[in-house]
């Protein structure tokens, strides 16, 4: 059996191996303690395998995400020491030679460059990164008004791409003329790739990156394009905290005071578009969170602060989206495609009455 971190995303250092378990002595690359962590086995065909980590909360509730090709995952369902979220059982099918397991069901690069080409999409280049790769893009539409989307400001938070390429599917079906939409997958495009949690680096992290210090290429672009005035409204999505209390359920942070008009509209209609679809997430609204109450600072520097007062509309969008979920709304990726499909279809109004003025 071998245990191998060498793919983009993954991020393991193994400490031993004996009797059919292994411990995994941490994660690397994860600044602050957080996380996340992925890795792929080759070699453990017909075995029982229970892999431990030396940490409490790092198995979600349906135990390790599991995939054989990086794109299609689905979750071990694996039991064992759920209290203490740090370990799971795995066991090898005879034609398992190779099996990726991680902490969630990571969106790679080869999942947006299937959506591309399906789609006949252009891949493009929003800059290059500071270790000199050229950060992923794409667009669809036409217009001088921009609506910009973005996911991975934290590299680990892979659900926010899910409802990214959802979103994308209903601007392909419908959209408002005038209006380009802006793609960017992965904002922390280096730290995708090299594997990182990317929430909570120091000195700061990309969605810290907001204000006078800026350290990363990819932010510097993002800050110049809201600086541009061409921003009409901006979603960027994010994945919470591993799990439990409202890390468990897709929310919003609310705008600012007198400003929740278009919040309002757009909240509702997902609430009822998902509520009443059998394929995708739910979203109730109901773990929105008030501007100024939690880490909803008005001071903070982030993304979200960033474009808010610089968007045409003033309207950004902060979505979490859950890891895990619960039981009855469990995270699926065809499931979180579709609750992205549904937020692209909750403001499409907004949209089409900004482009008649
Ligand atoms: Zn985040």
């Amino acid at each position: 059996m071998e245990i191998s971190n060498k793919f983009p995303g993954g991020n393991i250092e193994l400490i031993c191996e004996k009797d059919n378990e292994v411990f995994i002595e941490r994660e690397i690359r994860n600044d602050g303690g957080y996380f996340y962590w992925a890795f792929c086995v080759t070699g453990a065909q017909g075995k029982t395998v229970r892999f431990r980590f030396p940490h409490s909360t790092r198995v979600g509730r349906f135990g390790a995400a599991v995939s054989h090709d990086l794109k299609s995952w689905f979750w071990s369902n694996s039991k064992e020491l759920v209290e203490k979220k740090d370990a799971f059982t795995y066991t090898f099918a005879p034609d398992e030679t190779r099996v990726y397991f991680a902490h969630n069901m990571v969106y790679s690069e080869e999942m947006l460059c299937d959506f591309l080409q399906s789609n006949n999409i252009a891949l493009e280049t929003f800059t290059q990164t500071k270790k000199g790769r050229n950060v992923p893009c794409f667009s669809i539409g036409e217009g001088d008004t921009l609506v910009l989307i973005t996911s991975r400001h934290h590299a680990c938070e892979s659900t926010g791409t899910y409802l990214l390429q959802g979103f994308a599917q209903g601007c392909l079906e419908k959209r408002p003329s005038g209006i380009k939409f802006l793609f960017v997958p992965f904002v922390d495009y280096d730290g995708v790739v090299d594997g990182d949690a990317g929430k909570g680096r120091l000195p700061h992290d990309h969605n810290r990156d907001y204000g006078e210090t800026v350290l990363y290429p990819e932010t510097a672009k993002l800050q110049e394009l809201a600086d541009s005035g061409r921003v009409l409204m901006n979603f960027d999505l994010h994945s919470p905290h591993h799990d439990g209390w409202i890390n468990d359920y897709p929310y919003i942070m609310k705008f600012a005071e007198g400003e929740n008009e278009i919040y309002e509209k757009v909240s509702k209609k997902w609430i009822r578009l998902t509520k009443n679809d059998a394929n995708s997430m739910t979203y109730t609204g109901e773990q929105d969170i008030e501007h100024g109450a939690k880490w909803n600072e008005t001071t903070l520097p982030c993304n979200k602060n960033y474009f808010l007062p610089r968007t045409k509309l003033h309207a950004c969008f902060l979505v979490e989206t859950p890891y895990f979920a619960l039981e009855d709304n469990r995270f699926e990726q065809d499931k979180a495609i579709t609750l992205g499909y549904h937020l692209y279809e909750a403001a499409y109004e907004v949209f089409c009455d900004a482009a008649k003025r």
